[in-house]
């Protein structure tokens, strides 16, 4: 998954705390063997390298649990978040690593590869078909809040009552340290001109997961081209801004945060409104100044 993972915990003495971190760290290592798009032998690898076979591929529990995840988020983003996005990603990659803007006829032709419609689910067989040739799934947007998910709830059924699980920027929480009332959070923000004082948020089990391009992106003629890419157009976002979620568990912070991330502050605060359990808060950097925009149920 490319980011390191950190895990805290209370445990009665030093070598039960060892023992039951690294099965933890063994657990996101299992998942990284299924989500990875680096890695060639992963299972999304294997199952993208199937597109256009016109076969329906069984996939594992996990797997299976997060695509049909991202499918139900797409459909509800009218496809603003969708794993199908592979191809515009490494396109933008590239772009990166030439400093260059991606050909137009590039994009064009990756477009044939992307859509979430051109993946199929099919609930009774728990089989996965990529119709269309070439596709490249990406799970980039929300495996990290799955496997952190797994991490902790291994931790649980180990008797681990308290513990903080973070892979990169998305954390989540079982019960507080002792005697306090939350693990202290300080939430990503901008610098800059109205910039808010950083805000720190009490984690309690649940979670909180922080999407943007503060710390990847491309800078073109002047212009920042965020890693997340609006799937409809095959461009990188341009709006310079962090999106922070809270939500019960990781998962849904994660793929909430990046959807939130495309749909933009306006769409992406109605959104959260009507998604139960949830909460965001925007910084964003439209100008010189810097704005922010929370949804009703951020802490204050
Ligand atoms: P995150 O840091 O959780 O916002 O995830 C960003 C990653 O998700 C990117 O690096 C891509 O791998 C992938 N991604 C980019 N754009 C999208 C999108 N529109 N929908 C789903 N995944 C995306
Ligand atoms: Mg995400």
């Amino acid at each position: 998954m490319g980011v390191p993972f950190r895990i805290t915990l209370y445990a009665p003495d030093e070598p039960s705390a060892k023992a039951a971190a690294e099965a933890a760290f063994e657990r996101i290592a299992l998942l990284n063997a299924v989500f990875s798009d680096y890695d060639p032998d992963s299972e999304l690898s294997r199952l993208s390298r199937s597109s256009g076979q016109g076969r329906a591929v069984p996939v594992s529990r996990e797997l299976w649990r997060v695509l049909e995840a991202a499918q139900a988020l797409a459909e509800q983003t009218e496809g603003a978040f969708d794993v199908t996005c592979g191809p515009f990603v490494n396109v933008w990659r590239q772009a990166r690593r030439k400093g260059e803007l991606p050909a137009e006829a590039l994009l064009a032709e990756m477009k044939l590869r992307v859509g979430w419609r051109k993946m199929r689910l099919d609930p009774a067989a728990q089989t996965v078909e990529l119709t269309v040739e070439e596709m490249r799934l990406d799970c980039g947007a929300l495996a990290k809040g799955c496997a952190v998910d797994a991490a902790l709830a291994l931790l649980k059924a180990r008797g681990i009552a308290s513990a903080l699980v973070a892979g990169s920027g998305d954390l989540a929480a079982s019960g507080p340290p002792p005697g306090q009332p939350g693990w202290k959070i300080e939430v990503a923000t901008l610098d800059g001109p109205g910039a808010p004082q950083p805000q720190v948020v009490l984690l309690r089990e649940n979670a909180i997961a922080t999407s943007g391009d503060a710390f990847q992106r491309l800078e073109i003629g002047g212009r920042r081209y965020s890693h997340i890419v609006d799937p409809r157009t095959g461009l990188g976002l341009t709006d310079h801004s962090l999106v922070s979620v809270l939500a019960p568990d990781c998962g849904t912070a994660d793929r909430l945060a990046t959807a939130v991330s495309v749909l933009g502050p306006e769409r992406g605060l109605v959104f959260i409104e009507q998604t139960p359990g949830t909460a965001v808060r925007i910084v964003r950097q439209p100008g010189e100044k810097v704005e922010v925009l929370t949804s009703r149920d951020w802490p204050r």
